[in-house]
């Protein structure tokens, strides 16, 4: 990565929040990886007939999501780690499983490499979590859960030729996730620290219900023309190479996956993706990972190496805890390709805005689970969900958001907590 150039089309920007960030300090990496973060604010939704909306992500001044590099993260990250002692990458070497009776990674290339203990952050598809699963150990819990719906990464540049006077190379809003949701799909778009934009469209592999698009059937020049002069017709301009871009990158899955235990004694670990992935709707999944590495290191803290007791005590408070951002992240694909788009839902987000501008000890559920590191994921889950239900059933009954008595709306917040 640091040599050649990485391949497209595999996410190539994400969103650090708290959680990142959190891990990320410590190690005193936050604020050079913030240094060319692009922050955002808020959701902008974009209409068919091109009206946009911004929908701030809190009510709280300094709370925002950030726009990183997923290949400058990991170059940071490689950099700062070869400088400790100890450390040496093995670059182009496939793990194909584990030897849960030696304790030994195996490798394409047939060498096994032995080790006092192996932590396997080999991701979601992991030939590790393979190696458990089929018989390293007895009783493994593992479920896979793939999403109807594919992904696919398109591009939309900067400005051309000289930057205006402002210095702003952004064709759209800079400091916003751009969302257009369609019901049954939609597409986002993450700004770039260089004033690009990386678009990721979110379409079923496959016709779902009659006359609705799929991948399957934007199969040239015509038809994706077609789909997005229909669906997004304010995007279209912005994408000079679209039709490039569509036919070069991949369709990727998206999926779930759960699994226990996470560890054989003091033999293996799996952390991150390898252990628990998850669709990316809350932008979760690497601030959850590094939430993972937090927990872990705050473990060795106490029980040093002593591997078993780390890390049966890691799974233990961590498992309820990457369940629950599994299942929001879920429910977080309606809430994005649906939801956004409703009135009522609409209303919501501007008084949970309200709220938070109001009562700074007030935390909607997405702040719960963006802005709260000192929060588990599970609490966020459940002390959301209960204040999601009564504040829909609120603004459903309003005209809008400024009409509500908010220190009323407060007190019942408070009540179902
Ligand atoms: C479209 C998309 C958008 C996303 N957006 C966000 C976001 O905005 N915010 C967020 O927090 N998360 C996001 N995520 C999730 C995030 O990418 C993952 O949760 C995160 O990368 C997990 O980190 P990891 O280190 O566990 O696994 P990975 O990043 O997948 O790293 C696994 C590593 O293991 C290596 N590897 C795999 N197999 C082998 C093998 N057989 N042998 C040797 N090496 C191997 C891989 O090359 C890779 O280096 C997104 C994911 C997707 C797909």
């Amino acid at each position: 990565m640091r040599r050649e150039a990485v391949a497209a089309g595999r996410s190539i920007n994400l969103a650090l929040s708290d959680r990142g960030i959190a891990a990320l300090r410590p190690v005193g990496m936050d604020e050079y990886v913030l240094a060319e973060a692009v922050p955002m604010y808020g959701r902008m939704t974009h209409t068919v007939s091109g009206e946009t909306r911004l929908l701030p992500y809190s009510g709280r001044e300094g709370e925002h999501i950030n726009s990183i590099s997923r290949g400058g993260l990991n170059i940071a990250l490689m950099n700062e780690a070869e400088r400790h002692p100890g450390v040496r990458f093995h670059f182009n070497r496939r793990c194909t499983g584990f030897d849960v009776a030696t304790g030994e990674a195996l490798f394409a290339d047939g060498e096994r490499a032995p080790a006092a203990t192996t932590i396997a952050t080999d991701g979601a598809g992991s030939p590790v979590r393979n190696a458990l699963f089929h018989g390293g150990i007895r009783r493994f819990d593992f479920s896979q859960k793939w999403l109807e719906h594919g992904y696919k990464e398109l591009h939309i540049p900067p400005r051309a030729g000289d930057a205006p006077a402002s210095g702003d190379r952004f064709l759209m809003e800079r400091n916003a996730l751009h969302i257009w949701p369609r019901h049954r799909f939609m597409m986002i778009a993450l700004p770039n620290f260089d004033g690009s934009y990386t678009c990721t469209l979110f379409l079923t592999h496959e016709q779902m219900h009659e006359g609705e698009p799929s991948f399957d059937q934007l199969v040239d020049e015509q038809t994706v023309t077609r789909f997005f002069e229909k669906h997004f017709p304010d995007a279209l301009p912005l994408m000079p190479t679209l039709i490039e871009d569509f036919f070069a990158n991949p369709v990727g899955d998206l999926g779930t996956v759960k699994c226990f235990p996470w560890n054989v004694r003091g033999r293996v670990l799996l952390l991150g993706d390898s252990a628990h992935a998850v669709v990316p709707f809350y932008g979760q999944g690497m601030n959850c990972a590094f939430e993972d590495v937090r927990v872990l290191d705050e473990l060795i803290g106490r029980h040093g190496a002593d591997w078993e007791t780390v890390y049966s005590e890691y799974g233990r408070v961590r498992k309820p805890n990457t369940d629950a951002i599994a299942d929001m992240a879920e429910e977080n694909f309606y809430e994005m390709r649906d939801a956004v788009a409703d009135p009522v839902f609409v209303r919501k987000r501007e008084l949970e805005t309200r709220l938070e501008h109001t009562y700074p000890d007030y935390f909607s559920k997405y702040s719960m689970v963006t802005f709260r590191e000192d929060l588990p994921y599970a609490v966020a889950k459940q002390k959301g969900n209960a204040q999601d239900r009564l504040l829909m059933e609120i603004s459903a009954g309003l005209g809008s958001a400024a009409e509500a008595d908010l220190p009323a709306v407060r007190e019942r917040v408070m009540e179902v907590q």
